[in-house]
């Protein structure tokens, strides 16, 4: 059977983070988005669309922060634990397609690195793996850089 699944996360940007999407570390002058984990908000939405295609809830429920096991966890593995989730109820993923919405910085240099990250985390190859990074034209809370938001849509079969 052939499933999709919808993603969607938002971080709010704050002085002294890492700024961490696709499991690339971005330079953008200690100005980081903020979480209990390390605030990958495009691992988030692909975690949360993965989760979705299957319905296995989302990651606040596998991975509450209030536990401190999660504190500063690397998103990389919770999406590891994600696909591990995936493959034990018999699915595998077929693709992933997600937007990072983000006024600055310009994200297209890291774009080709968090698509080679995330594949290696699915373990698929990268032509199944699309990001793609827009802004919002200063509009709303992406625009004003008060955080960022990611969309992911992904099929499993
Ligand atoms: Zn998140």
């Amino acid at each position: 059977m052939v499933r999709i699944g919808h993603g969607y996360d938002v971080h709010r940007l704050v002085q002294g983070r890492d700024l961490i999407i696709g499991g690339v570390k971005i330079e953008n002058n200690n100005i980081g988005l903020l979480g209990h984990s390390d605030a990958d908000v495009l691992l988030h939405a692909i975690s949360d669309s993965l989760l979705g295609a299957a319905a296995l809830g989302d990651i606040g429920k596998h991975f509450p922060d209030t536990d401190d096991k999660y504190k500063n966890a690397d998103s990389i593995m919770l999406l590891k634990e994600v696909v591990k989730m995936i493959n034990d109820k018999g699915y595998d993923v077929n693709n992933i397609d997600a937007t990072v919405i983000a006024q600055k910085p310009k994200l297209a240099p890291y774009i080709d690195k968090m698509r080679e990250n995330i594949a290696s985390a699915l373990n698929i190859d990268i032509s199944r793996v699309s990001v793609k990074a827009t802004t919002e034209e200063r509009l709303g809370f992406t625009g004003n850089e008060e955080g960022i938001s990611a969309h992911c849509v992904s099929i499993i079969e």
